[in-house]
């Protein structure tokens, strides 16, 4: 089976002032295969979000390659990534910005149908639209009768919800979450959640599922993917990583979560925080944080390399599988 979005060298970086550069994707190698949800995980300020942007091509890459179902798109300008864009998706964080709030939600969710053709690039008409819009209501458990409401007028929960339908409108094949949870009540997180898991089931949709709340992740990844300072220190199926971390920096994210993960015995508590990606450092990312760093860390790199079945991790001193 070809992979449904395949990364390779991926980098993107800005230009600061003053001849600086922020590295923000600094050489990521992935595959995407069709039905998985990848789940990407790691503290802010890690380059989750500017990964997944860059997943959609919603900006410009900086090197390295990106192909979605087969087809290079890494060079492709907005006019030719347009036809693709019903088919890679992406639900932000629910934020006040998300959703207008000057529009009816029956109109905010025709939107994308009338912007895009249909598949065989024809437009959609009135009454076409009228159903869909329906039928994704029904899709993501709202009333037919609330599209005549504005935003406002939706808890968080709700609003999500509709976040979620307008994504879906176009019936991609991936779906990119960037912390689709993270401002929702816990309460009604596992909602949402499982609204996720419901909708790739009956769709047969493919997630990237960006959190930084690993109960969250764990809970519908198939496999994770655990980000630091720009590159990918440990991926792998869910449970092999998050119950048996190899990487330092996953065993101390495991041990972070209130109830824990794991119960590692070498997890530490996370110190200081994430260093600047501006100034960038020798040898491991990790080394000025890690409890076992050595000279070795401090002067090469370590690469991703398999360290069970369906588990690779980028140290050069992995944690004991106990
Ligand atoms: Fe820690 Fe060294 Fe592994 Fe980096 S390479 S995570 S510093 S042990
Ligand atoms: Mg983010």
């Amino acid at each position: 089976v070809p992979a449904l979005l395949a990364l390779d060298g991926l980098r993107k970086a800005y230009r600061l002032p003053h001849g600086r550069t922020l590295k923000a994707v600094d050489g990521i190698s992935l595959h995407v295969m069709p039905g998985e949800v990848l789940g990407l995980v790691g503290e802010s300020g890690c380059g989750k979000s500017t990964l997944g942007r860059c997943m959609l091509r919603l900006t410009d890459i900086s090197a390295g390659r990106i192909s979605f179902e087969g087809r290079d798109i890494t060079r492709l300008r907005e006019r030719a990534l347009r036809p693709l864009r019903p088919r890679m998706q992406m639900v932000f964080q629910d934020s006040s910005a998300s959703l207008n709030p000057r529009r009816r939600i029956g109109d905010i969710l025709a939107e994308p149908l009338h912007v895009h053709p249909d598949a065989h690039g024809r437009r959609r008409s009135a009454a076409v639209v009228r159903d869909r819009v329906h039928e994704l209501m029904e899709l993501v458990g709202l009333p037919v009768e609330a599209l005549g409401r504005y935003a406002h007028e939706f808890s968080g929960g709700q609003r999500q919800r509709i976040n979620i339908a307008r994504a879906l409108a176009l019936s991609p094949r991936l779906v990119v979450a960037d912390e689709p949870v993270s401002a929702l009540d816990v309460s009604i997180q596992a909602q949402i959640v499982n609204l996720f898991a419901d909708l790739r089931e009956r769709l047969g949709l493919t997630y990237v599922f960006v959190a930084h709340d690993l109960a969250v992740v764990r809970q519908i990844s198939n496999r994770v993917a655990v980000m630091y300072l720009g590159v990918i220190v440990e991926l792998g199926e869910t449970d092999s990583v998050l119950h048996h971390p190899a990487h330092p920096y996953t065993a101390a994210l495991t041990a972070a979560v209130p109830r824990p993960v794991v119960g590692a015995s070498h997890a530490t508590a996370l110190r200081g925080d994430v260093p600047s990606p501006v100034e960038r450092m020798a040898g491991c990312r990790f080394h000025t944080r890690c409890p076992h760093a050595r000279d070795r860390c401090r002067a090469e790199e370590p690469v991703l390399r398999p360290i069970r079945a369906g588990h690779e991790v980028a140290c050069h001193f992995p944690l004991a599988d106990d």
